[in-house]
This record gives structure tokens, sequence and C-alpha cells, in this order.
């Protein structure tokens, strides 16, 4: 092979070849628990990691398996592992850096769930989390000390239209010797791949875009494959020998493949956060459309950010793929290809207008979800955002007079239409 496959092969192909029993051409659904070894030799092997195979699907799965290395092509990564959310997915990151007294220095623009999971959660682990303006990298340096692990933040920020210069911030976490997490779920690796900006690590809510269509949770880590994790000392589990694994040193033993491999190990071993291999069919299904379904996303949220910008009943727009954000240049430089599909507008008349527009919509749905075929809405301040205070709500852009969109792949004109009617009915 010489020239490398594209985006669109990778995403049909990546992870799959007919299967070998039955020659079967999808991947199919292995509904199993467990494997037959073929003689204790073989079993010795396995769980000794010198010969790779399938022992007991908390661990791996040849579906899910199928959608994992499907998800490392797509980002450009050495390998990934899946999970059952994307918030398992941030706690399976951090378990192999982490230990007590640690902390992870993170964005403060960020999924209100992940806000909570890293105030209070983690916390229970022993674990912190210091949130930080990642606009201003040198608090981020100011915000590391020697008990920092990793530094945290999402490529387009959930919910308010703002993209993260992720080669600014790699660049910092560069300088400490951290690896840099970054949660592409809202961008996709159609729209961007972290790892070629400086990303050690990419986690995913695959629930969202990946999967596409609103049907099972599940999560994703890719690793870059490129972080020494025995520069430093810092990350004993992955450079000195591991005691949760019969003393195995994974990046000594494992190289590029430590971290995945730690994470089947002892992560998925351990914490059991588990796909089935029914959710991973589904966002096996899914991902072949990404690229065709992105393209159709990017389209209609332009169509729809411009004619609600336009509205007089519409205070402001935070769509970056719109000349007036502040992070239109960046969006280009980060995410060329459109600035994603998700946005908030603040609608004149506050948080009764947002309440009363949100009751008013027939073609969007009110649901707390993103990234569906269908078009969704919702008022931040009071569902995903509610347990944040008013000051936290506002800086992570869910302030009480925005309503958050995320548009489908629907007419464009029949979205707006059903906004203009809302709006109607919520600033009568
Ligand atoms: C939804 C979401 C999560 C959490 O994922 P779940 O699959 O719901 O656990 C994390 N980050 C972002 C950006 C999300 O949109």
């Amino acid at each position: 092979m010489t020239k490398p496959l594209g985006f669109d092969t990778l995403q049909v192909h990546a992870g799959s070849s007919p299967d070998p029993a039955t020659g079967a051409r999808q991947v199919p659904i292995y509904q199993t628990t467990a494997y037959v070894f073929r003689d204790a030799d073989h079993a010795a092997a396995l769980f000794n990691l010198q010969e790779v195979g399938y022992i007991y699907s908390r661990l791996t799965n040849p579906t899910v398996s199928a959608l994992a290395d499907r998800i490392a092509a797509l980002e450009g990564g050495a390998g990934a592992i899946c999970c059952s959310s994307g918030h398992a997915a941030q706690i399976m990151a951090l378990f192999p850096l982490m230990s007590p007294g640690c902390n992870v220095v993170a964005s403060t623009r960020l999924y209100g769930g992940t806000i909570q999971q890293f105030t209070n959660t983690i916390r229970k682990f022993g674990w912190s989390a210091k949130f930080v303006d990642f606009d201003d990298p040198d608090a981020i340096a100011a915000a590391i000390d020697d008990n920092t692990r990793a530094v945290f933040c999402e490529t387009i920020a959930n919910p308010g239209g703002y993209v993260t210069d992720l080669p600014a911030i790699a660049k910092v976490a560069d300088a400490a010797g951290l690896p840099l997490i970054v949660d592409n779920t809202s961008a996709t690796p159609y729209l961007c791949r972290p790892i070629e900006h400086g990303a050690t690590l990419v986690v995913h809510s695959t629930t969202k875009y990946l999967t596409g269509n609103g049907t099972v949770t599940g999560g994703a880590v890719v690793d870059s494959g490129k972080f020494d994790w025995s520069a430093s000392g810092k990350f004993p589990s992955l450079s000195e020998p591991e005691p949760a694994y019969h003393g195995l040193t994974f990046h000594a033993a494992l190289g590029a493949m430590a971290f995945t491999f730690h994470s089947i190990a002892v992560g998925l071993r351990d914490l059991g956060m588990t796909m089935n291999p029914q959710g991973a069919h589904y966002t096996l299904m899914g991902i072949e459309t990404l690229s065709l379904r992105m393209q159709r996303h990017v389209e209609n949220a332009v169509k729809v950010a411009k004619w609600l910008e336009a509205d007089s009943r519409v205070d402001f727009v935070t769509y970056p793929g719109l000349e007036s954000s502040p992070y239109f240049d960046r969006a280009k430089k980060i995410c060329p290809k459109g600035a994603g599909a998700l946005f908030t507008f603040a609608v004149k008349g506050g948080y009764d207008a947002c309440v009363k527009l949100v009751d008013n919509v027939k073609l969007f749905s009110h649901v707390a979800n993103l990234g569906d075929t269908r078009s969704l809405i919702i008022h931040s301040a009071s569902t995903t955002h509610r347990q944040l205070n008013e000051e936290q709500q506002v800086a992570a852009g869910a302030a009480p007079n925005v309503v958050r969109l995320s548009i489908g792949i629907e007419d464009a004109e029949d979205l707006i239409a059903d906004l203009d009617q809302a709006l109607a009915a919520a600033t009568a």
C-alpha cells in the first residue's frame, strides 16, 4: 500500500474485513461473553499479553474491537478502546495517569456533565481538577503544578460555539511534559483530528455524531502512541512494573500500544466500563456515513445561524462559522471543513422566553442530547447546566438567556420555519 486510505474509505472499511468464520461482509455482532482457549498454553499466552486474542468480553470483543480500530484509524491514533459512555471514556483516559493527590488542568468551557464529573465525582478517587480559561495559555501554565498529570479540553466546546486553539494548548502541555487530552465529540475526526494538532489522547462520546442517530450511549479513548510515558517518572502505571498486572512494565513491553493495553488489561478489567457488542454494532452502522452527515450538519448549521443572526428577536448567535464570531479565524484553522453544528443563541426576553421557545418548537426535539440526525434544542441553564451556579453557567457558555441548538440533517428551510414560529410564540 503506497498512499494511505482516505477518510471516506476508512469510515467504511477500517477495523473490519470479511468474517473469517463465515465470510459475512458486515461486522457480525459477536454476542458472546467468553472465548474457548485452544489449550492451556494458549490461555497462558493470552493472559500474559504475549499473544493478542479474546478472553472475556469485559476486556475485548470482536465487534467492539472492530469499532475501536475504526475510530483509531479515523483519528490517526495508534490504538483505541471503547467503553460504555463518553463519561466512562473520560475516567478511562485519566485512570492510567492519575493517582490520589493528582490533578488535571481543564478548560472552563466543557460539557456540563464533565464539569460536574471533574468538580465533585473524581474527588472520591482523590483526584481533582483545576478549571482555567483556555484562551489564556499563561494561565494554564501557571495552574500546572507537580501533581498535574494531564491537560483537558474540548475541540468545539459544548455548548457555547467555542473552538479551542489546540496547537497553543499542546505547546503548554508539551513544555510541562504532560499529555493533552482532547474531547473531540462535537467536532468528530471528520472536522478535526486533534492528534495532528498535538493531542496525546482523544476521547469521544460515541453517543453523539459517531453513532449519529441517537440510539446508544458509548465512548472511546484513542491514544496517539506518541507520548513518552517514561520520561518524567510521573506515570508509574505505564513506566514502572504495574502491581495490578503481575509486574508488567507496559511502556517498556508494549511501546506505542502501552496506554491501550493498560486500558484493556487493567482499566476495563477492573473498572468494567465496557461497551457491549450490540452498542458497538449501532455505532459501526452510523460511523459508515459520518463524513456525509457532517457535511450536511455543517451546511445546515451555517444557514440556520445566519438566519438567526439577522432576526430582530435574537440578541446574538455564537456559531464559530459566522464571521461575527471571535473564533471564526480559529475555527478555519482548527476545523477547516466546518465549525460543527452546535451553537447557542440568545433570545430577547431572557430565561422566560427561552423556556417558552423550547415549549413551542415542533420539528426540533427538546432533549438532552446532541449530534443526532434530528435537530435538537435545549435550554442548558434549566437542564444540563442546572447544577452549576450562574457564574459557572456563563463561563461554560450556558447563560440563562441562551438556548442551544444541535442542527440535524433535515431541510434547512423546515428548521428555519420551525424556529420562526417558536420565536414568535416566545416573544409575543
Ligand atoms: C455527551 C458528551 C459527553 C458525555 O458522554 P455520554 O456518552 O453522555 O456519557 C462528554 N463530552 C461531550 C462533549 C459530550 O457531548
